[in-house]
């Protein structure tokens, strides 16, 4: 692509993508294939010594993965991508490519639930410790951070009470410590929000929610702002040789590409040497998505609000959450931040606890009942008996999480049906 001030919807069904020489395919074709041949054996040694860039072998890059990754990176206003096998994988992999043992990550506490249990659970077998602040408690944070401390990590959206995170009262805090900031942004796709042009430095997203938009496939894309200065010591990583690549330091021998130290070495250390690799095929059904999702989101938001101003009015509900709502705490950060609607996520509290949230559960119709967001379809859950049930009491009340709580995904079906399925639901537990 030539012109690069086309705007969001161009870009999301061209960048990246030069259609294939040999076949002309408009279609970006799915490359199935495990390796790639070398043109001579100084070729194959260059590619191997990082001297040149091309593909290798399919764990590590594929030509149908770099339309994706270069599409997001541009609707991102990053410098590259990089998609892995989950949104889980491409946190994980993110998190150890900065840190490592005895180092600390200061998290806001309002996670997706299986991120809250990779940071508390998982990441402490690695010798990486997590410390837990409530959302956009800036003094928390600093009072967090220490010589230890080497990333601060936030959602834009955090789950499952949707408050909004100050992504630049973060930003200047990691600043001041000279610390990377990565934002989970997999409830406002680039179309909402750029979170790099508030001061993230990297930008993570499941692409199996939104982006995917259809509920077809896993994976994780991670967006490097290529803004960040690696060369610090406190980041050994990128500042001592690295043995499994003949002493290479990232942050002082890639030449001009010193800048992207982050993303290449996720992929020449974690891709190549742990091998969490989205498949081709996934990457295509991503990109597939990509295509609409300028368009998909507009409506995924316009029916949200709708939703969120019906439940909002009705006798049975409790209360409601959705950022767009202007009575709601989270407007005035999700009204700075965001463009072109709010999202597709609403909670809210139904009148009588927990078992009326259940009967909602049992006996709405349209709604799935299932663990995800982001389909085209109408989703409903409650999270404090399955996604956040890893969670204490105690941290669950921490993060908000009420058992009366229920979370839609709004879907893209007509809202009047949207609507009648929720009434109807709702009049049940009057
Ligand atoms: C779904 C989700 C993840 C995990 O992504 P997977 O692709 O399911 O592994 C991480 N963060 C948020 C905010 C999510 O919604």
């Amino acid at each position: 692509m030539s012109n690069q001030n086309y705007r969001h919807e161009t870009i999301a069904l061209h960048a990246g993508q030069v259609p294939d020489p040999t076949t002309l395919s408009r279609a970006v074709p799915v490359y199935r294939t495990t390796a790639f041949n070398f043109k001579n054996a100084e070729h194959a040694a260059n590619l191997f010594a990082l001297k040149e860039f091309g593909n290798i072998y399919a764990r590590l890059m594929n030509p149908t993965n770099d339309v994706l990754e270069q599409r997001i990176a541009q609707l991102e206003g990053g410098a590259a991508s990089l998609s892995l096998s989950s949104g889980t994988a491409a946190i994980f992999f993110t998190i150890t490519n900065i840190l490592k043992q005895g180092d600390e990550l200061v998290s806001a506490n309002n996670l997706y639930g299986g991120t809250f249990t990779q940071f508390e659970s998982i990441l402490p077998q690695y010798g990486i410790t997590a410390k837990f602040t409530a959302v956009n408690d800036f003094a928390a944070v600093e009072a967090a951070i220490n010589g230890k401390t080497r990333a601060i990590y936030i959602e834009t959206i955090g789950n499952p009470v949707l408050e909004f995170a100050d992504i630049e009262g973060y930003s200047r805090i990691a600043k001041k410590h000279h610390l990377p900031l990565i934002v989970d942004a997999t409830f406002t796709p680039p179309t909402l929000l750029r979170p790099i042009e508030h001061g993230a430095n990297i930008v993570i997203h499941s692409l199996s929610k939104w982006i995917g938009g259809h509920g077809t496939g896993i994976g994780g894309i991670v967006t490097d702002a290529g803004n960040f200065d690696w060369s610090d010591p406190k980041f050994s990583l990128y500042n001592e040789p690295d043995g499994g690549y003949h002493g290479l330091r990232f942050a002082h021998d890639l030449g001009s590409l010193n800048h992207l130290a982050f993303i290449l070495r996720l992929r020449t250390v974690g891709l190549r040497n742990v091998g969490p690799t989205l498949a081709p095929d996934a990457a295509w059904i991503f990109i597939q998505g990509v295509e609409t999702l300028p368009l998909r989101i507009r409506k995924h938001s316009e029916n949200a609000l709708i939703v969120a101003e019906f439940l909002q009015k009705h006798p049975a509900v409790a209360w409601v959450r959705y950022p767009g709502l202007k009575t709601d705490p989270a407007y005035p950060l999700a009204g700075k931040y965001l463009k072109n609607g709010f999202g597709g996520v609403v909670v809210f509290g139904v009148k009588g606890g927990s078992a009326e949230a259940v009967k909602i559960i049992n006996n709405i119709t349209l709604f799935s009942h299932l663990a995800n967001v982001g389909d085209a379809k109408s989703l409903i859950l409650h999270p404090s008996s399955t996604s956040h049930s890893q969670m204490s009491d105690e941290a669950q009340r921490a993060a908000g999480l009420h058992p009366e709580l229920l979370r839609l995904s709004v879907g893209l079906e007509h809202i009047d049906d949207i609507i009648e399925a929720l009434d109807a639901a709702l009049k049940l537990t009057v």
